[in-house]
């Protein structure tokens, strides 16, 4: 899967849409080369601007994703053509659907403790169930961290889907992508709680107008502080990204 590398406010983007992301994970679980996808958003570029170490967790990883209206905005306005956000919880349903049909193995990691287990039920209750081979919540220290990858290991999944929070879970695939040998590993943020039934997603009429950060700082206020990010993101991209950051049209 041929895609182009973009770089916004010094953080690596991929010019990508939901099909070419989904060929990304066909094409990693073919040759069982372990990957990480990341799904980045505004306040990830922005807490990048103060956390260097996630520039190059960014680099390094297969693929990033643009997640959110203000990452495909920042990437419009550096000159590239793009249409839609590929969202943490939009291509983990739709790597869900393909499992579905290619019965490929999956392990939920994250959530409070029992919010994996009622992902997997819920996702078994289907005319074509899903094979979850393994959960464990994401209420874990280092310590223990040892103890879950074995437990992953031992699953053999071809997708793990990791709900720690960003940049959290981020940040704990890369330390152990090697030792997981897992061909597909993200970060789903608050994914599983959604799968679950706990949290609900925007309605697709917000999703459309690019309102879901709204839809979400609604239904849990104490997102206030992280979302304060977003404005000073905008004005970084407005003082920046045009002109130095600016990138030639891909033909
Ligand atoms: N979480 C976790 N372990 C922690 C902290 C958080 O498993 O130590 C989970 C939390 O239960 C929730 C998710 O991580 O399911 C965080 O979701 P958030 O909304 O912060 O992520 P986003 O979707 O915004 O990336």
């Amino acid at each position: 899967m041929v895609y182009e590398r973009a770089e916004i406010l010094g953080c690596r983007l991929d010019v990508i849409d939901m099909a070419g992301a989904l060929q990304v994970v066909q094409d990693s679980i073919q040759s069982r080369e372990p990957s990480q996808i990341i799904t980045l958003n505004a306040e990830m570029i922005y807490r990048a601007q103060h956390e260097r170490q996630l520039i190059d967790l960014y680099s390094a990883a297969r693929l990033v994703t643009p997640d959110g209206i203000g990452a495909v905005w920042a990437l419009r306005r550096a000159g590239w053509q793009i249409s839609r956000r590929v969202t943490g919880i939009g291509l983990t349903l739709k790597i869900l659907d393909m499992a579905r049909e290619k019965n490929w193995r999956v392990f939920f990691l994250g959530g409070e403790p029992g919010i994996a287990e009622q992902a997997a039920r819920k996702l078994a209750e289907s005319d074509k169930p899903l094979m979850v081979v393994g959960v464990h919540h994401g209420y874990f220290s280092d310590d223990e961290s040892p103890r879950i990858i074995e437990q992953v290991r031992a699953a053999r999944p071809d997708v793990l889907l990791v709900g720690l929070g960003a940049p959290r879970q981020d940040i704990w695939i890369a330390a152990h992508l090697e030792v997981l040998g897992v061909p597909v590993c993200m970060g789903v943020g608050g994914t599983l709680d959604v799968l679950a039934g706990k949290a609900k997603r925007a309605p697709r009429l917000w999703r459309r107008l690019g309102l879901e950060w709204l839809f979400r700082l609604i239904n849990e206020p104490g997102r206030i502080k992280r979302q304060m990010a977003l404005p000073k993101f905008a004005w970084l991209v407005l003082t920046k990204v045009r002109g130095t950051g600016r990138q030639p049209r891909p033909s």
